[in-house]
């Protein structure tokens, strides 16, 4: 479904990805592993048009997309959920979530997304006139990934979803991430510093240090690996 050929991305003159390449098959769950700044919200960046790659290939669903607009590529099927959440803080719950359906035209699956989240989401439409600022973080990050789902993506893609949350809440995200890759069949490619409940979740995982990747194994593979324990897994 998404390909990534040998892509080499930059902010300026500092080098973040040094000829990242990776494959995600539809219908699975991808995670990103690696430390602070080892180029990981950069490859979903790339991937969604808000960074331009240098060199190398983007593809999805056979189709190159590493010189789109990022807006262009939302209308593909691909929407990210951004480290930080990014919500409109003065805009009501449900205005953020008709922001998501905003290249949308077909009424009766927005309307079908808006009830599916809902029902991911139930805390969601109690507080649908709400502003989003005085939501709690956890919350938020409900909100955010809500508004990505009303895109209607096929392939999602989640920055650190779990940061900054309480460890219930954090539980019940990861739930809900397979749930939606269950339900929908949609494809997710997440990117944690909390490795052990991703790759607990994942069916692949790559580890990107230093914006190369150097590892790629099934998950229960790399929960088993002994430097990717050491390093990501606390064990
Ligand atoms: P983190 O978990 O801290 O978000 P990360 O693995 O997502 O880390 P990136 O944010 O992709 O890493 O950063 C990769 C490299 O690019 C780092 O060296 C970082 O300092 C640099 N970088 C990221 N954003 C910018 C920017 N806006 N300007 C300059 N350098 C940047």
């Amino acid at each position: 479904m998404l390909e990534l050929h040998k892509v080499h991305s930059y902010y300026g003159n500092i080098q973040a990805l040094k000829g990242v390449s990776l494959k995600i098959n539809e219908g699975e769950i991808i995670s990103l592993i690696g430390a602070n700044g080892a180029g990981k919200s950069t490859t979903l960046m790339s991937v969604c048009g808000i960074v331009s790659p240098r060199s190398g290939k983007i593809s999805f669903e056979g189709r190159s997309i590493h010189q789109l607009p990022a807006d262009q590529i939302v209308t593909l099927g691909i929407s990210q959920v951004p480290e930080g959440r990014h919500i409109f803080p003065h805009l009501s719950v449900r205005e953020n979530l008709d922001m998501g359906a905003f290249l949308r035209t077909d009424k009766d699956g927005i309307k079908r997304d808006l009830d599916y989240v809902f029902s991911l989401f139930p805390i969601l439409a109690e507080r649908s006139g709400q502003a989003g600022g005085n939501l709690s973080g956890g919350e938020q990050q409900m909100l955010a990934m809500s508004r990505a789902l009303m895109a209607r993506p096929k392939l999602l893609l989640l920055d650190e979803p779990s940061m900054g949350l309480a460890p219930l809440i954090i539980q019940q995200i990861f739930d809900i991430i397979k749930k939606i890759n269950q339900e929908q069949n949609t494809t997710i490619f997440l990117v944690e510093q909390n490795a052990y409940q991703a790759l607990q979740i994942s069916d692949r995982g790559y580890v990107i240090e230093n914006g190369h990747i150097t590892l790629a194994q099934d998950a229960s593979e790399l929960m088993q690996n002994p430097a990717v324990q050491k390093a990501y897994l606390g064990i």
